[in-house]
């Protein structure tokens, strides 16, 4: 899948309180690639992820998947869209904690009325390294373990891309390190397309393409 964001712009608020959080930020991104976006704290980096994975709207701009614009789908259209092509990987996680791992990994299936493939959630977790964590409830999850089902649950629906903003922001780094790691190989393995968002230099370096953020403009950095 090829996904084009053109001129994209996200402002908050009027008057003096207006905030240009993204300012025409355009991007292609290609099946398989591995993009990393630094900037620091405030920088827009939430904002652009959240507008590419249609969990936003902007304020200008376009946004296509294989041509298709999707920010002219309606809210209820763009959520199943999101749900099949997207996978998004948060820094706090986001597990419901009253589930238990597995039901959190197919959650997104279920909201679709879809049956979770059983052998591909095997492969999964075994790559994850979940695969004797899957009965847990997430409190009996290390913050490393927590972060891997939640990676599970993002590729359950066989996406084609995946975004993930600060997806080791709340780990410590050897834990964090790991988590890279399997993210991108994981990655790499199924083909994905990788989008990671990050202030952390370490983890940017370790993308094929490396862009950064500054007072919400985007700009390449180089091939590494
Ligand atoms: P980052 O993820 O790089 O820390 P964000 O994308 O979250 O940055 O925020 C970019 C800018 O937009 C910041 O100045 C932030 O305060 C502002 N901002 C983000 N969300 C909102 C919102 N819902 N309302 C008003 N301002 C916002
Ligand atoms: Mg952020």
């Amino acid at each position: 899948m090829n996904i084009e964001a053109k001129d994209l712009s996200k402002i908050y608020g009027e008057g003096e309180n207006r905030v240009t959080a993204l300012d025409r930020a355009s991007l292609t991104i290609s099946p398989g690639d591995f993009i990393s976006i630094i900037g620091p704290s405030g920088s827009g980096k939430s904002t652009l992820l959240h507008l590419l994975s249609g969990l936003d709207r902007p304020t200008g701009g376009r946004l296509c998947y294989d041509g298709r614009d999707i920010y002219s789908l309606s809210d209820k259209e763009l959520s199943a869209f999101r749900r099949q092509r997207i996978g998004f990987i948060f820094q706090q996680f986001h597990l419901l904690p009253v589930l238990t791992a597995r039901e959190n990994i197919v959650m997104p299936r279920l909201l679709d009325k879809k049956q979770p493939d059983e052998a591909y959630l095997q492969e999964l977790a075994r790559m994850l390294g979940i695969q004797d964590r899957l009965t847990h409830l997430p409190h009996e999850l290390s913050g490393g373990q927590q972060q891997r089902v939640a990676i599970a649950r993002a590729l359950i629906a066989k996406p084609d891309v995946i975004f993930a903003d600060e997806p080791t922001g709340n780990l410590d780094s050897r834990s964090g390190s790991e988590v890279m790691e399997l993210l991108k190989t994981v990655g790499k393995d199924m083909g994905k397309a990788l989008v990671v968002i990050t202030h952390d230099s370490r983890i940017a370096a370790m993308a094929e393409r490396r862009l950064s953020i500054v007072d919400g403009v985007l700009s390449e950095v180089g091939a590494g």
